[in-house]
Parts: structure tokens; sequence; C-alpha cells
């Protein structure tokens, strides 16, 4: 067995914007040797690894990507060439990027690892819309879910933590947007939760589509190719922003969310 003489760095590119990118991750991307990035991180962030070798190992739904096992065995075989080598996921690496899958490989084969976190997409598309995902009166708990499961496995439970959480940021799932309306009013969720679809959170072509969760598939099919995030809850009624705070109560002026 070759001894690794490299680290690898599992790093978040942020959700899109490439000034969200952390210092930690600009200066390890300065002075990396090769890079392994997925397909939705922007060129501008790629180019800072400017004396480094760049491979693609795109991860987009629906389209080609490199196999999991391949990814981990290139990172393994990367180790024991070069001094630096990152990883650079979009978003955080931590949230539905796989990260342990890489992290588990890479220890087993006697590589160092580290992880550098980034800013994930619930939060940036928060951002964008100016509202927070946790709103006194309103929301104080959050999920972080996908209904996308991996060949083989087990159906997470995503559709239990969406019906008792206040705010939920929904990963992967506008291309399903039929199936997961249908699945949460079924599971009991009023037709009338108010929900947000965010395409390209932080990007100048950004689209964000205010509506209620009966009307989520009319909705997504305005969508263009960009990745998008859904977030339902309270807290996402068009005017649940617009508080009113009354001898310290704070009451949502007008909870029911409107199609955009
Ligand atoms: N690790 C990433 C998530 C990877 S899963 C993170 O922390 O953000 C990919 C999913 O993230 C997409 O299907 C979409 O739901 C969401 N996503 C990523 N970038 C996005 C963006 N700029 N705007 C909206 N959603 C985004």
């Amino acid at each position: 067995m070759t001894v690794a003489r490299g680290t690898v760095y599992l790093v978040g590119a942020g959700p899109g914007a490439p000034d969200l990118l952390t210092l930690r991750a600009a200066r390890l991307l300065e002075r990396a040797d090769i890079v392994f990035h997925d397909a939705l991180v922007h060129p501008e962030v790629i180019a800072l690894a400017s004396r480094a070798e760049k491979i693609a190992v795109g991860k987009r739904c629906g389209r080609h990507s490199t196999a999991q096992r391949f990814i981990n065995k290139r990172l393994i075989d990367a180790a024991a060439r070069y001094h630096t080598i990152v990883r650079l996921k979009g978003g955080d690496p931590m949230l539905f990027g796989r990260a342990q899958e890489e992290i588990d490989a890479l220890r087993e084969a006697g590589v160092a690892v580290e992880v550098v976190p980034g800013v994930t997409a619930a939060l940036a598309a928060c951002a964008d819309l100016k509202i927070s995902l946790t709103q006194r009166g309103i929301s104080r708990n959050v999920a972080f879910v996908t209904p996308r499961i991996g060949e083989g496995k087990h159906p997470s439970e995503w559709i239990r933590a969406v019906c008792n959480v206040d705010s939920a940021a929904i990963y992967m799932a506008a291309g399903q947007s039929e199936q997961l309306s249908a699945a949460l009013m079924a599971a009991g969720l009023s037709a009338e939760t108010a929900v947000v679809l965010v395409e390209n959170a932080t990007l100048p072509d950004m689209q964000k589509i205010h509506t209620v969760l009966a009307e989520l598939p009319r909705a997504a099919s305005r969508l263009g190719n960009g990745p998008a995030i859904v977030l339902l809850g309270a807290a996402f009624a068009r005017s649940a922003c617009a508080i009113d705070i009354r001898d310290g109560a704070i009451s949502a002026l007008d909870a029911r969310a409107g199609a955009a």
C-alpha cells in the first residue's frame, strides 16, 4: 500500500455567488495541487486554484455523474501523489453532499482529511428572500430534508419531518414537485401552506416564486434549469415578514400566501 502524503480537504464552495466562499476555502484553493469539483461550482471559484490540475466529477441529478466509489478511489490515489487535494462541493459539503462516504473511505485508506464548511443553499435562499428561517412567534425549528434516496436505501422520514417542523428547506425536490405536494397534503399538511421556490440563489438569474402547497406543481413549471430549493412553512407566507408588533406580541398581518 502506498503511504499517503497529502491531505484531502472537503471544501464548501457556497451556493453560487463566488464571493460567498470562505477565506479558508479561497486560501486552500490557491495552494491546491489538484481540485476535484462538482458541476454546480462557479467557474470563478474553480479559477482560484490557479496552479492546480482541475477535474470535474460532476453531480447533477438526471445527468451523467461520476460514481461515488470511483471518486473515493481518485481522492485516495491523489493523496499518494499530491500534497494538497481539494474536493470542492456546492454549498456546504456536509449537507446532502455525500461527504461521509468520502471521509470514511479516506480514513480507511489512512488519508488525512479536513472539512471546510460553506454556505448552504437554504441559508442563501433565505438571504435572497430576506425571510428568516426562524421567526419569533412563527418558526422556532427548521428541518433540512430531501425526498431523494440513494439506490437500495430505505426511504427517509422526510414527510414526517416536514409535517412536524415550522420551517422546512427541501433540497433536490423541485423537479418532483407534483409528488412532493401530493405526498405532503396526503400526510395532512394544508393545501394553503406557504411555499417559496428559489432557483439559482445568490446568482444574477435568481428566481423566487411565492405560492402555496396545492399550487406548487404549477409554480415549479415556471422554473428554469438551475438548482432550486423548496422552502415551506408559515414563515414563508408572503406577507409574514410584515409583522405587527403590539404590546410585545407578534402577529402575522396576513399569513395567507398568494401566487406570485
Ligand atoms: N451541499 C449543497 C446541496 C447539494 S444537493 C448545499 O449545502 O447547498 C443539490 C441541491 O441543493 C439542489 O437540488 C437544490 O435543491 C439545492 N441548491 C444548490 N444550489 C442552489 C442554489 N444556488 N439555489 C437554490 N438551490 C440550490
